[in-house]
């Protein structure tokens, strides 16, 4: 579907003047350095009564000055930012947000799912721990590979740096940014927010929608609660969310603009949709999710054990709740078998 950007007076190359009337906040792209694999993050300023920064790159010296660099192009400085929004706890997202606050203390919005990310809450931290080895071990990942993980995670905690006061959001809006909406767009992160300019369709969406991958819906534990939450279906729903909203361009957290969003999100749905078929297609001997890993991810399975169990326990999750698959657990580990004796409804492949 076309969008509006260009009538809108949204220029997608990176840098966006609102000259058209009717947009009443002008969006700054910051693109950030970070170490990770994901390559560059992108912050943004929104510029209208008051400045507000979205996201604010990891906790490293290059992002920083990339930021101030970034800023001072625009004739900002963080001193004259009045607030800042963080979209999701992931650390390439808001690792500088102690900083920034140090620079200049101002109001910090975010989902009340992120506070115990951002504040290193010890004993959600401790429990997020246990919660995923007993994921990994029980999905039948070797030893060597959780505690890997672990290693991997604690060096992680250096790009971030736990910050005290936050101020929770939900839905709705914020004082600093009357003509934006905030959602709730969880699915590749419990917490993740992303806001949206109703008036022009304008999006900035974090992680819930990147032009050139797809995002993992991450398997995060949900505080307070013994539930796993299945973020793949999670994501879906949220997703889906989306098209039924007027949106002309989506700022994401990485890489292009997203022109055309709806397209791209029926791409993302339907490639869910194959990668489940195919996962399907290897339930035959009853495997656990680390066999299915090798095998849909051979690559991948080794290195980036985490995300690769997130993306194939989020997939199992799917055939199971529509009862293509059924899940089976024996002395603690957990095994995926199809479902052969399908209702009508589950003949041939409908989706999950
Ligand atoms: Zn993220
Ligand atoms: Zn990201």
């Amino acid at each position: 579907m076309k969008h509006d950007a260009e009538k809108n007076g949204i220029k997608t190359n990176g840098v966006e003047k609102n000259a058209v009337e009717g947009v009443r906040t002008e969006v700054i792209t910051l693109t950030l350095p970070t170490p990770f694999r994901v390559g560059p993050v992108h912050a943004y300023v929104l510029v209208g009564e008051k400045k507000v920064l979205y996201d604010t790159g990891p906790l490293t010296d290059e992002a920083w000055e990339a930021l101030s660099a970034g800023l001072k192009a625009h004739g900002l400085t963080i001193r004259a930012l009045d607030a800042l929004v963080l979209s999701h706890h992931h650390m390439d997202h808001v690792g500088l947000a102690g900083r920034i606050l140090r620079e200049k203390d101002m109001p910090v919005y975010m989902h009340a799912k992120g506070l115990p990310y951002v504040q290193h809450a010890p004993d959600f931290m401790e429990a997020r721990k246990t919660f995923l080895s007993d994921l990994y071990r029980a999905s039948g990942v070797p030893e060597s590979l959780i505690q890997a993980a672990q290693e991997i995670q604690a060096y992680y905690q250096h790009f971030t740096e736990p910050i005290k006061d936050v101020i929770v959001v939900g839905e709705g809006s914020i004082p600093e940014l009357p003509d934006w909406e905030v959602l709730h767009v969880p699915g590749h992160a419990p917490d993740q927010i992303a806001l949206y300019d109703r008036t022009n369709g304008r999006m900035i969406g974090a992680d819930h929608l990147i032009q050139h991958i797809s995002s993992n819906a991450f398997v995060e534990p949900d505080y307070g609660t013994i539930q796993r939450p299945k973020s793949l279906l999670v994501y879906r729903e949220y997703l889906k969310r989306w098209l039924k909203l007027p949106i002309t361009i989506v700022w994401s957290g990485h890489g292009e603009v997203v022109t055309e969003p709806y397209a791209l999100i029926e791409t993302r749905l339907k490639q869910q949709e194959e990668r489940a078929k195919h996962m399907l297609a290897l339930l035959e001997g009853a495997p656990s999710a680390f066999e299915i890993s090798k095998k849909v991810f051979p690559k991948l399975y080794e290195k980036e054990m985490p995300l690769v169990i997130s993306e194939v326990v989020g997939h199992l999750d799917w055939l199971v709740e529509e009862g293509h698959a059924v899940l089976e657990e024996n002395r603690g580990r957990l095994y995926y078998r199809p479902h052969h004796t399908l209702s009508a409804k589950h003949k041939g492949w409908e989706g999950p």
